[in-house]
């Protein structure tokens, strides 16, 4: 579908709307109010009338414009019945009642005529007024503190502002930092890239999991760059009313376009660029389908070289958009801003904790290496945390402690004290831990058994096992992946292995379990059988969230033979993990009688009772 497919001007829509609104309440008002207000009485058609007359039953006619009233003679002990007819333009009318000898006469004016031409005629326009502010008023209102312009709702954030943001607020995406500030010098110095005939591009896009820093890189952009900012969110284009989307995206651009050289930003793009083949949630797909060509359009309809509009947009959700915004020309440069590693951590951290009082104590490179998939918000969060910790407990300074308390709180959920187990479940879950501990101590590539913990946190851990990375890690090995299988199953097996039988508490591990073995059959090509083929759709997305993409098509026996590949490898695992297990058995009873007192082992007792593992039978993968 081209673009220019459906040139359908939404002023003129809307306008049809409040046409058709306004007939809505003529008709109400001028023929059903008087059909339930006026007096009811029996219609009878106008010949029936005139025969009447002509018989001489009728003892008078009140004759209006619209309407004659008749009354027929009284009878013995009954008066008169009165009816109606809608006359005709008939002359003779007056002659045949006289000749009959009716008594007649005109029906005079209501004495609510006034009343009624104000109600028919002058409350319409007023509706019609109301209705037309209340559009000026949606599509005008920004929010406070920022300038509106025009019907587009975007803010303009003007040089100078205070609280101006810089890069040097950004940390941890110096990739993305660098791209961007080739743009911030294009838009002061343009005379030094057009001098030597490159072109910057017209739209750059920002790509990454919530939280990285996209929004607040837009915001360091129009900080650094000393030129207008129009910046808008792509969910207020789309609103209820039809047609306000892409006229605020023409408004916007007109804006922009007499500014120049300024920044238009996009935020959440996919809100209004989602793939126009896709079918969306809500029955107006045709609305941000119009915003969304509107916004093509005026994309193209700007060149680089005399006008300087660059338009930067954020999204996280990459995939979902329309292949015609990333076609050049358009968003035709992409900027990933990914969650930072482990420097990264810290330099953000370090930005962060500049608002806090810390402690001596206070080590921001460990805390950055116990947080590996924190992203810039994550660890934003994390610093408020840690001293809203300390003010609970009257401290004047932040300290490591609160930092330590603060990435559990953030990664297992608030701490839950009132949730009460009974003794049979806290043993069942005791057991369950120490198996994972056990097994995930006893593999390579899981990382340090840190913490056990039987204290619930959050909605559903009842207890947990923290595994902390000794290191950032970006490529793992078959036998890393096995080994995190087998940790999983661990605290299943241990129940199989302790109390003969399972329970419900291990539901999440087994379905991450097998996640992860079916990824290792279908995207890894780890599978001997079924050879180095990607059996799913697409690339698995940066914003790994462990669920597995939908299947390519395959035959019934590849369907058969990759469900038997991840069977396997989830059973060996099990095998693997009962195996570890009984071999310590001893110890499985001596940490478990001892997390059933404690509650909680960590740190170098943990260390010390890990470190009497066999794992001698680890080897055999
Ligand atoms: P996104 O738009 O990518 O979802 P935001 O830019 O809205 O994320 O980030 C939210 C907040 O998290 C920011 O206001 C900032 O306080 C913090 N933050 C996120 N990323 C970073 C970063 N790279 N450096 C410093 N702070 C960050
Ligand atoms: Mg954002
Ligand atoms: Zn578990």
């Amino acid at each position: 579908m081209s673009i220019k497919d459906q040139p359908k001007p939404p002023r003129s829509r809307l306008i049809g709307n409040i046409l058709l609104s306004l007939a809505g309440v003529f008709l109400i008002l001028n023929f059903l109010l008087p059909m339930f207000l006026g007096p009811q009485l029996a219609a009878v058609p106008y010949s029936l009338f005139i025969h009447q007359v002509q018989e001489g039953d009728v003892a008078r006619v009140q004759v209006g414009q619209n309407q004659i009233r008749y009354q027929l003679k009284a009878g013995e002990n009954q008066p008169g019945q009165i009816f109606t007819t809608t006359p005709i333009f008939d002359l003779e009318l007056p002659k045949l009642l006289e000749s009959q000898g009716v008594e007649f006469a005109a029906t005079p004016p209501p004495k609510n005529g006034w009343f009624t031409s104000l109600l028919g005629w002058v409350i319409p326009p007023l509706i019609f007024v109301a209705i037309w502010q209340l559009f000026i008023s949606r599509g005008g209102g920004g929010p406070q503190g920022a300038l509106s312009i025009g019907k587009s709702k975007a803010k303009v954030y003007v040089e100078g502002e205070s609280a101006k943001i810089t890069f040097k607020d950004v940390a941890g995406v110096e990739e993305a930092k660098v791209e961007l500030v080739e743009i911030v010098d294009f838009l002061k110095t343009p005379q030094r890239f057009t001098q030597i005939g490159a072109r910057i591009p017209k739209g750059v896009l920002l790509v990454g999991p919530p939280g990285t820093g996209k929004t607040l890189l837009a915001k360091a952009v129009a900080g650094e760059a000393g030129v207008p900012f129009f910046s808008i969110s792509g969910s207020e284009f789309v609103e209820l009313f039809v047609g306000v989307g892409s006229s605020r995206v023409r408004d916007l651009f007109d804006q922009a376009k007499k500014q120049a050289p300024c920044i238009v930003f996009i935020d959440e793009l996919d809100a209004i660029g989602k793939s126009r083949s896709s079918s969306g949630f809500y029955g107006g797909n045709d609305e941000r389908e119009q915003t969304l060509n509107q916004l093509l359009t005026e994309m193209d309809g700007f060149s680089a070289g005399d006008q300087t509009v660059i338009v930067l947009a954020a999204t996280n959700r990459p995939e979902t958009l329309d292949p015609a915004l990333l076609r050049p020309g358009r968003f035709d440069r992409q900027v990933l801003v990914d969650r930072p590693d482990l420097a990264g951590r810290e330099a953000i951290l370090k930005i962060h904790a500049q608002q806090v009082k810390l402690g001596p104590d206070v080590d921001l490179r460990t805390i950055a290496t116990r947080t590996p998939g924190f992203a810039g918000a994550d660890l934003a969060n994390l610093v408020n945390e840690a001293a809203l910790l300390a003010a609970r407990q009257m401290r004047e300074q932040v300290a490591q402690e609160d930092f330590n308390e603060a990435i559990e709180r953030v990664v297992a959920g608030l701490e839950k004290k009132s949730r009460v187990l009974n003794e049979k479940e806290k043993k069942i879950v005791a057991y369950h831990e120490v198996g994972h501990a056990l097994v995930g101590a006893a593999m390579t590539g899981g990382g340090q058994v840190a913490k056990i913990s039987i204290v619930p946190r959050g909605m559903a851990a009842l207890g947990y096992t923290l595994q902390l990375p000794t290191e950032d890690r970006f490529l793992m090995d078959e036998a890393e992946l096995r080994g995190q299988i087998a940790t999983m199953l661990g605290g299943r097996s241990a129940e199989e292995i302790v109390f003969g039988s399972i329970t419900t508490g291990a539901s999440n591990d087994l379905q991450r379990a097998t996640d992860l073995a079916e990824r290792m059959v279908t995207t890894y090509g780890m599978s001997k059988v079924l050879g180095p083929l990607a059996y799913q759709q697409g690339q698995q997305s940066f914003l790994d969230n462990g669920v597995p993409n939908p299947r390519r098509m395959v035959s019934e026996e590849t369907a058969k033979a990759i469900d038997g590949e991840v069977k396997e490898i989830v059973e060996q695992a099990h095998d693997q993990a009962l195996d570890i297990l009984k071999r310590n058995r001893d110890l499985l009873e001596t940490i478990a009688s001892k997390l059933l007192e404690t509650e909680v082992i960590e740190g170098e007792e943990l260390q010390g009772l890990l470190g009497q593992l066999q794992s001698a039978a680890a080897a055999t993968v």
